[in-house]
């Protein structure tokens, strides 16, 4: 292609709502435009992008024995009230009506479609196991669209769902999985860590996210130094053997200390001169099965996510400060769990071992001092709800825990007979028994690895492709395009480049070629050829990579030689 004839609308300026490198940088070298709050154009550059990546996702799946369909983006409410989500699902999910007044909404994600129609065309254990998937829209009305395509509210999604007739099938499948996502993120250029993930809304229960590692991400991770113990989990999932530190005390009595205006953690602490590992944070939820008190030390946060696993709730939201003074009778900052009735009260394991803590008092102004659970007070559920962080001991080996932010690029889940069983999806086993089917659920955000590999590969100039997903290999530049020997021969390098099978672009433009330079920085091709008047002379080009810099003079003749043993090594071979 020539540039001259590309739609590439570059910007000199970083425009000013891109918070994100990838998202600035998309939208300067001209790859996408905004259509809407986290509803984007892909322009010719980006699409070439997606399509890439698609490819490489495509050929992995089928590599596993994937199936390609593809379903519809708008999804009856029926389907979503059998399954029990259409409830559940929340102000995330797009919702319509057609002209007859029945709902729809468009799919956030296809578990609904597909149990539907598996339901009615699968029936014998002859025909499992079964692998579909598609490459598709997805709908989903974030709270907060931003970041460009890295949370949109239209993304490109894979979604993969597996079908097996036991456990031990899905266990293969979900293997199979697992090696289909490494080798697409590995085939895409990526530095990323598959974690241990909660399984959130979907369901289910072992799950995996696939996480570009990269400063921008929204996801926090932890793992352990060592390589040979290899724990790595979202700190939504994250476990850590609980710190029990001060078990050993004698209980004394309950005491009512003035703390006049103290209400944080860090001013109780200090005013008390205790470790604020002494005290019990106790925090007020409001849920649809009523109040929750959550329980954590002092220098604790609670996770939200385990929390509403051990209530078993879908809404959990922490109470304002009306709420919690009409909840617990005294004003926010003060609430304790001694005396605490009409109140489910979930204390996290390390509280349940405190002794002679401190505590809010149900009184404003007011704590309680000695405060020892078992004997003060009994909470409905001990549990793990408190939120792991860097330092705290390895579950597997207790060294201290790292922290890093990740990108979720991908995420696999055992969802077992959650939907089967609500579908009602069932099949005839070998002895004629009914069963119901075992899946699994297999998701690659397609425009959010875009976005990662942006974050993952660019310097202040610009992008830097991996190869394997380059909108186009190489640039052509003709340091003086009005100059007929320099154009002539940028021409021919660029033809001959076309007949090797090389990706290239010839940047005709009459512009200066300090412009032309940048243009190809921003856009970020692999490789970039500069035909100067010194090439006429010698018959050698410069050859630049983008990546490190460095030129090298070549001739003529060997160019796109060079340049394909460049694009073969820059690109994963497996
Ligand atoms: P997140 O936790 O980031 O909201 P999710 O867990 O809801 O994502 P899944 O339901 O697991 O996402 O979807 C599979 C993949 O789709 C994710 O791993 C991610 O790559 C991609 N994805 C999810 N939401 C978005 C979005 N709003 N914009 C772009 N990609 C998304
Ligand atoms: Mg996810």
């Amino acid at each position: 292609m020539l540039v001259s004839q590309l739609l590439i609308p570059t910007l000199r300026e970083t425009p000013a709502e891109a918070e994100v490198v990838s998202h600035q940088l998309m939208v300067r070298a001209g790859f996408i435009r905004k259509a809407a709050a986290g509803v984007y154009t892909f322009l010719p550059l980006a699409w070439r992008v997606v399509k890439k990546i698609e490819a490489i996702v495509r050929e992995e799946m089928d590599r596993q024995g994937g199936q390609e369909i593809m379903m519809p983006i708008i999804q009856p409410a029926e389907l979503w009230q059998e399954s029990g989500r259409w409830d559940v699902y929340g102000p995330e999910l797009f919702r319509l009506k057609d002209r007859h007044g029945r709902d729809f909404c468009l799919g956030p994600t296809h578990e609904e479609i597909i149990t539907d129609l598996i339901r009615g065309e699968v029936n014998s254990y002859k025909q499992l196991p079964l692998l579909l998937y598609q490459i598709q829209n997805k709908y989903r009305d974030e709270r907060r669209p931003r970041f460009g395509l890295m949370r949109g509210r239209e993304f490109i999604m894979k979604d993969l769902y597996s079908f097996d007739r036991d456990q031990e099938g899905l266990d293969i499948s979900y293997r199979k999985m697992y090696e289909a996502y490494t080798r697409v993120f590995q085939r895409c250029g990526l530095k990323f860590r598959p974690v241990e993930a909660d399984s959130g809304a979907i369901g289910g229960n072992d799950s995996h996210e696939f996480m570009v590692l990269a400063a921008s991400g929204e996801a926090i991770v932890v793992y352990c130094p060592r390589e040979s113990c290899g724990y790595t989990a979202n700190v939504e999932k994250a476990e850590s053997p609980p710190d029990l530190f001060n078990g050993r005390e004698e209980p004394k009595p309950v005491e009512l200390a003035a703390t006049p205006g103290m209400r944080t953690v860090d001013q109780v602490a200090s005013f008390m001169g205790v470790s604020p590992k002494k005290l019990i944070k106790t925090l007020i939820y409001e849920t649809e099965k009523g109040p929750v008190a959550a329980l954590v030390r002092g220098d604790r946060d609670v996770n939200e996510i385990k929390l509403k696993k051990a209530v078993d709730v879908i809404n959990l939201e922490l109470a304002g400060p009306e709420a919690v003074e009409r909840i617990t009778g005294a004003a926010a900052g003060f609430a304790g769990p001694v005396g605490l009735p009409g109140v489910k009260m979930v204390a996290d394991q390390e509280v349940e071992s405190l002794r002679n803590a401190v505590s809010g008092a149900n009184r404003r102004d007011c704590h309680l001092v000695n405060v020892n659970p078992g004997r003060d007070f009994k909470p409905d559920m001990v549990a793990d709800i408190r939120l792991i962080k860097a330092g705290d001991p390895c579950p597997g080996c207790r060294e201290p825990l790292v922290e890093a932010s990740g990108i979720e690029v991908g995420q696999i889940f055992k969802l077992g007979t959650k939907y089967s069983k609500a579908l009602g999806a069932t099949y005839l086993d070998q002895n004629g028994q009914v069963r119901p089917i075992v899946m699994g659920c297999y998701g690659i955000g397609v425009t959010r690895t875009m976005a990662a590999a942006i974050e993952q590969n660019h310097d202040e100039n610009g992008i830097i492709w991996p190869a394997a997903i380059a909108p186009y290999h190489v640039v052509v530049i003709p340091v003086n395009a009005r100059d007929k020997d320099q154009f002539g021969m940028a021409r021919r390098v660029y033809q001959a480049m076309l007949e090797a099978g090389i990706e290239v672009v010839l940047d005709d433009r009459d512009e200066r070629p300090g412009v032309k330079f940048k243009d190809a920085d921003l856009v970020g091709y692999p490789v970039r050829v500069t035909v100067g008047s010194r090439s006429v002379a010698s018959g050698e080009l410069e050859m630049r990579l983008r990546r490190d810099g460095s030129t090298s003079m070549v001739p003529e003749a060997e160019l796109a030689g060079s340049i394909s043993r460049f694009l073969n090594s820059d690109q994963e071979t497996i």
